[in-house]
């Protein structure tokens, strides 16, 4: 982890104030972090940090691709990550307690004594926020769903076949209940 350090802010240097960063995020970043069903991710994040006194204010802009597949039919799926998140970070004298007590996710609380911010678990939140909730492959013009329509006639299939199959175990089922009563 040679680029740990690119994640760093050394906030305690910067003027109060708005300052701007830039982050490029590959493919090899979202593995490290752990992404999962996330095949050639790419991201560009600016983050504007406004400093004040005892608090600073992180605004995440997210603009990205990323490759995924569909719900419904499993085809590779290209979707945009576009979105925007903001932090409120406070600098107090015992972080961990109150970490513990906010219940809100945008706000976390570092020590007073911190000099650096680390984003980059941060940069990969977000990005995996930024992922559409429902992925599919969509409509055309013509408002025809564009999956695959041979793996949704083969997924079908398969479902009507459980359908048959629990329902031959629930007469199997009526049947034993009938040899009960008897
Ligand atoms: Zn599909």
């Amino acid at each position: 982890m040679a680029n740990r350090r690119a994640f760093e802010i050394a906030f305690v240097g910067l003027k109060p104030g708005a300052h701007e960063f830039s982050y490029g995020l590959n493919d090899k970043f979202f593995i490290e972090k752990g992404a999962e069903d996330f095949t050639n991710a790419t991201a560009n994040v600016k983050l504007t940090l406004e400093k004040n006194t005892g608090f600073m204010r992180l605004k995440f802009e997210i603009d990205g691709k990323a490759g995924v597949t569909c719900d419904r039919c499993g085809n590779p799926l290209q979707i945009d990550l576009w979105d925007e998140f903001k932090m409120l970070v406070k600098l107090v004298d015992d972080p961990e307690v109150m970490n513990e007590q906010e219940e809100d996710p945008d706000v976390q609380y570092i020590s007073r004594n911190e000099s650096h911010l680390d984003v980059s678990d941060w940069l990969y939140e977000f990005s995996m926020l930024s992922v559409p909730m429902q992925k599919s492959c969509g409509e055309d013009e013509a408002g025809e769903s564009k999956c695959n329509k041979e793996v949704l006639a083969k997924l079908r299939e398969m479902e009507e076949r459980t359908i048959q199959n629990d329902n031959s175990s629930n007469t199997l089922w009526k049947g034993l209940d009938q040899f009960k009563k008897n």
